[in-house]
């Protein structure tokens, strides 16, 4: 726990987001291993950015490469990587950037919290958007595709605490998008979401 230490309040998040001429959000991916997360957040970075838009996808392996290489995946591990990566994500957010993270992320509490650290007003600041993005598929179908073969190492038991096998997924149940892996392309996913941040004044410019 730090003490002596007090809150320096530099510009705002509106004065920032009207010089940046953008307004950030976090575009939170959930969904089980293999379901498309990082396919599909990719893709949108991508398009985003071709628009001319700041974006930045954190990703699950990668950021346990680094700020997260203390983590192991029990469940109090994985709270701490959640916590973590909320507090990043709305850095990013919070700097007019759009904040794209594809995690599991598989228990409720932790997105509720990672919701709460964006959606709390502060004195000087107005909330952030936060969208969760729930990418639906099944065990089977995600077994299926097994592009880095986890899901035969979990069978075998070579790899513990495995979610959907060994471990708990708590499906989202309401999700501001809702992704039907299985029947949705990853072109097509890109276009559902751009067409929410559309609505919802996120991809203005100027
Ligand atoms: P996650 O990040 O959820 O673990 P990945 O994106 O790493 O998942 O892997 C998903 C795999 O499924 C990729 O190999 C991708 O090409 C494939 N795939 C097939 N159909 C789809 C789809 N409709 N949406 C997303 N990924 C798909």
């Amino acid at each position: 726990m730090s003490t002596n230490i007090t809150w320096h309040a530099g510009l705002t998040r509106k004065e920032r987001s009207e010089l940046r001429k953008q307004q950030g959000a976090t575009i939170w991916f959930t969904g089980l291993s293999a379901s498309g997360k990082s396919t599909i957040a990719t893709a949108l970075e991508q398009h985003l950015l071709q628009q001319g838009l700041a974006a930045y996808r954190l990703d699950g392996d990668n950021v346990r490469f680094g700020l997260n290489k203390d983590l192991g995946f029990d469940e109090k591990s994985r709270n701490e990587n959640i916590r973590r990566i909320a507090e990043v994500a709305k850095l990013f957010a919070d700097s007019s950037c759009l904040a794209l993270t594809s995690f599991i992320s598989p228990y409720k509490a932790d997105r509720q919290t990672a919701r709460e650290l964006h959606e709390q007003a502060t004195n000087t600041d107005t909330p952030l958007p936060f969208i969760e993005v729930y990418v639906d598929i099944s065990v089977e179908e995600a077994e299926k595709r097994d592009p880095k073969g986890l899901y035969k190492k979990a069978r075998a038991g070579v790899i513990k605490d495995f979610t959907g096998i060994s471990a708990p997924y708590e499906a989202p149940e309401k999700p501001e998008i809702h992704i039907d892996s299985v029947n949705t392309s990853v072109e097509e996913a890109v276009v559902i979401i751009t067409k929410y941040l559309e609505e919802k004044g996120l991809l203005k410019q100027g």
